[in-house]
């Protein structure tokens, strides 16, 4: 029996304008913008954080904007379809009169496997989903955040990934990371972590797109969390003995991860709970200055005049609620 992992730690994606990204998840989603960094593997594109109010792992979309000029995904087999947030169970006509008055066309509610969900596109053509539920985790609210406490996003529910055959994805989840089967519904295969927290669920769909192109509009990579360094090299080892090939311990500044491709195709991480985002900036700053890492402190003036021009989002908060 494999260790299983107690749920997801963030989803990574490619978007296009910085500008309209960081409007999206903050004025319209209400996602804190907690943190404004470079990619470490690219550094004059940015890498936005956007979660609770402390990036709580499993509550963060993250992104690299590569900008107006930058190469459009085709979506395909070995790609992220949907990523699900929960939302409060009495928070569905909030959300679907918020996102309609934002003109942004909303699918649903629909029922799947017993829950309610409404599907729609970030502006760059990301699908998104909110399912209402009443076992949402709490989360940590952000009060500056445009959306009422009690109907703010409360982290990750699932993902779903579409790829060419199901099986040698299932095989890699119920073998090496600890995930059982659940249901099938109309070819939806649902799989869920052992270890049996919120927001541990992969749903996996078969395509006959094709094999996605990475490209704005896409989803780059999903991290499953680990408690430590100690628990990823147990993953390590627990994962090269199914034959993936993972690669050494990053420092992400953040968080420290490990990577490897499933045999669908889809980019997976697996990365640290801390030590968080408050390592190089105060609760209260985080999202704020451009954070660097230490290694490239020294590149700052270089790196700040070649990225895109970017102003940030514009926050008002919510009015209170009776
Ligand atoms: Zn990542």
């Amino acid at each position: 029996m494999s260790p299983a992992t107690s749920g997801f730690h963030h989803v990574t994606a490619i978007a296009g304008d910085p500008q309209q990204t960081a409007e999206f998840y903050v004025e319209t989603l209400g996602l804190r913008f907690v943190k404004k960094t470079v990619n470490h593997d690219s550094k004059y594109t940015y890498h936005f954080y956007f979660g609770d109010r402390e990036g709580t792992p499993g509550t963060n979309i993250t992104f690299f904007p590569w900008g107006e000029h930058g190469r459009s995904g085709q979506f395909g087999d070995g790609q992220t379809r949907t990523t699900t947030y929960f939302i409060p169970e009495g928070s569905l006509d909030y959300w679907r009169d918020r996102l309609e008055s934002h003109d942004i066309d909303v699918d649903g509610p629909i029922e799947r496997f017993g829950e309610t969900v409404v599907t729609f596109d970030d502006p760059d053509g990301i699908t998104l989903a909110l399912v209402a539920t009443d076992d949402a985790p709490n989360g940590q609210p952000w009060d500056e955040s445009p959306v009422p406490p009690g109907h703010q996003l409360r982290g990750f529910h699932s993902v779903t990934l579409a790829v060419g055959d199901i099986e040698p994805t299932a095989d890699v989840l119920t073998d090496a990371l600890g995930y059982e089967f659940e249901a099938e519904e109309n070819g939806r295969y649902r799989y869920r972590s052992a270890a049996g927290a919120p927001g541990s669920i992969v749903d996996l769909v078969e395509t006959d797109h094709g094999r996605g192109q990475i490209g704005i509009g896409t989803v780059h990579h999903v991290a499953y969390q680990a408690e430590d360094t100690d628990e990823q090299e147990r993953w390590r080892k627990q994962l090269s003995e199914h034959g993936l090939r993972v690669t050494d311990i990053i420092d992400r500044v953040y968080f420290k991860s490990i990577y490897f491709r499933e045999p669908g195709g889809v980019l997976f991480e697996i990365a640290t709970m801390g030590p968080g985002f408050t390592v190089d900036q105060s609760q209260d700053e985080l999202g704020t200055d451009l954070a660097l890492p230490e290694w490239l402190e020294n590149e700052r003036n270089e790196i700040e005049s070649r990225l895109p021009s970017f102003e940030g989002p514009s926050v008002e908060p919510a009015p209170d609620e009776d």
